[in-house]
């Protein structure tokens, strides 16, 4: 299993390159170029150097003590990747890739954003390296996240307004896609999750399974043993695969991947559980499953979390769910919102929405659990984003 993709980027029957003729050279171009940098001991070190001083890794283990005791099944430990520069997981992504990019001698760097999280970590990294930074991001999702709007723009990038269709992420990957194929002499496209065209998912992928590896040393000297379970959120996946990665081998972990429920699957479209209601189509690069309508219009989807409120998956769960690898669910707004209030309260961790969704279904599972046994939930990021939205929501005055 750890050799996935094959040549053409295909786990199993998803993935692959489904771009323009104009892209498919500079995207062999990166691949070969991403296969000389994973096996040169030199970039491994200037990333573990980045990832060290400047991202703040490795990331603690943190046993969830109050948590576990409340539910009394299961220990829960989590994985503290809140704790990274910049508030989430994305930064090792966004590091990894810039490096490639300086690698490529590519110094203008383009980026789509939705929540804006991984324009902030990709702005993070440009400015880091002194490149030109230009992230796409839709017009609705910049008035929500007008706070990681003026990061960006403190940052020095550039952030370009997109008004097609509904004004969110997909639209704004669309526009990204298309200056790549204008510019593609000078400029790198860093990619937010483990999605799109082949090189992308496996190499942010392997960017992201410094988590996993970290996880599953620290489980070890801490429990003596690895966990029973793991359970990540899956927007595009790019956490969650990179957590489950590192233990594909170790047939006693069980690995959960959890969608967003949105306002729950039964009750019409607004939702973004791809693996319940979904089927296999191709977006924006690659084929997976994805929320779409019968003449194969993506539909618009729906979570409190920006950051899981996409149509597609990652290839990788895809394949990972069909040869019955890792599960997957999915918790609904309200139940994120719970876990959100929870974890705050009883660990004094205020969670990000899509982070609240794993910690919801490790709620639900730890009870049923034995005491003996252990859940590793990755903590993908911290809630500082979020507190304005979940004030709003709940009539909690910002001001006097
Ligand atoms: C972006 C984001 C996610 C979702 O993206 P994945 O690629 O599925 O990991 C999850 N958690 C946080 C904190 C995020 O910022």
């Amino acid at each position: 299993m750890q050799t996935l993709p094959d040549a053409h980027g295909y786990f199993g029957p998803y993935g692959g390159m489904f771009v323009p003729e104009t892209l498919m050279t500079p995207l062999r171009d990166l691949a070969e170029e991403y296969e000389r940098a994973r096996v040169d001991p030199q970039f491994q070190a200037d990333l573990a150097a980045l990832l060290g001083d400047f991202a703040g890794r490795p990331t603690k283990l943190y046993f969830a003590e109050r948590l576990t005791a409340k539910l009394g099944g299961a220990k829960i430990y989590l994985k503290r990747e809140d704790l990274l520069h910049t508030g989430a997981h994305k930064i090792n992504n966004a590091l990894g890739q810039i490096l490639l990019a300086q690698r490529m001698g590519k110094r203008r760097i383009i980026a789509e954003t939705g929540a804006g999280q991984h324009g902030v970590a990709t702005a993070t990294a440009a400015a880091r390296f002194g490149c030109e930074c230009i992230v796409y991001m839709g017009a609705v999702d910049m008035k929500r996240q007008a706070l990681n709007v003026a990061r960006m723009k403190f940052l020095g990038a550039k952030v370009v307004p997109v008004t097609a269709g509904a004004a969110t992420l997909k639209e704004a990957i669309n526009e990204a896609m298309r200056d790549w194929v204008t510019n593609v002499r000078d400029t790198f496209y860093i990619l937010g999750s483990a999605l799109g065209s082949h090189p992308y998912p496996m190499m942010v992928r392997d960017f992201h399974r410094v988590i996993g590896v970290e996880a599953r040393k620290q489980m070890l000297e801490r429990e003596g043993r690895l966990p029973d379970l793991l359970v990540a959120c899956v927007g595009g996946g790019s956490n969650a695969i990179g957590l489950f990665h590192p233990f594909l081998e170790d047939e006693d972990v069980k690995m959960v991947g959890v969608e967003a429920g949105g306002e729950g699957t039964l009750e019409g479209q607004k939702h973004a559980a791809r693996f319940f209601g979904g089927k296999l189509g191709v977006l924006q690069g690659t084929k997976t499953f994805l929320l779409a309508d019968d003449d194969g219009q993506i539909l618009i989807t729906h979570s409190v979390s920006a950051g899981l409120d996409y149509a597609a998956v990652g290839p990788e769960h895809s394949n990972l769910r069909d040869v019955g690898r890792a599960d997957y669910v999915y918790a609904t707004d309200d139940e994120a919102l719970a876990a959100f209030h929870e974890l705050s309260r009883t660990e004094g961790i205020i969670p990000a929405l899509e982070t609240a969704h794993a910690v919801a279904h490790a709620m639900r599972i730890a009870p049923t659990m034995g005491k003996d046994e252990i859940i590793l939930v990755n903590l993908s990021g911290r809630g500082d984003k979020d507190v304005q939205q979940v004030a709003e929501m709940e009539h909690v005055p910002l001001k006097r």
